[in-house]
């Protein structure tokens, strides 16, 4: 099985993460993150942890679910 970046669709070959060719074939192939995308898409939700938007920038639907 190859595993595809679901971010910068590079595929794993090996230990190393090449380009994808464009020739797939019929191997079935699972999606998860490079190295790189990983760490990248880590800081990002650790951003968010540390950063929460404004009370403005909440979704109107989100505003209606009851206070914890
Ligand atoms: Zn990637």
């Amino acid at each position: 099985m190859q595993i595809q970046c679901c971010v910068c669709r590079k595929i794993r070959e090996g230990g190393a993460w090449a380009a994808p060719t464009g020739e797939q074939g019929d191997e079935a192939v699972s999606h998860g993150y490079c190295p790189i995308c990983a760490a990248e898409a880590f800081a990002e939700m650790r951003g968010r942890l540390h950063h929460k938007p404004p009370p403005e920038r909440i979704q109107p639907h989100a505003a209606t679910r009851p206070r914890s």
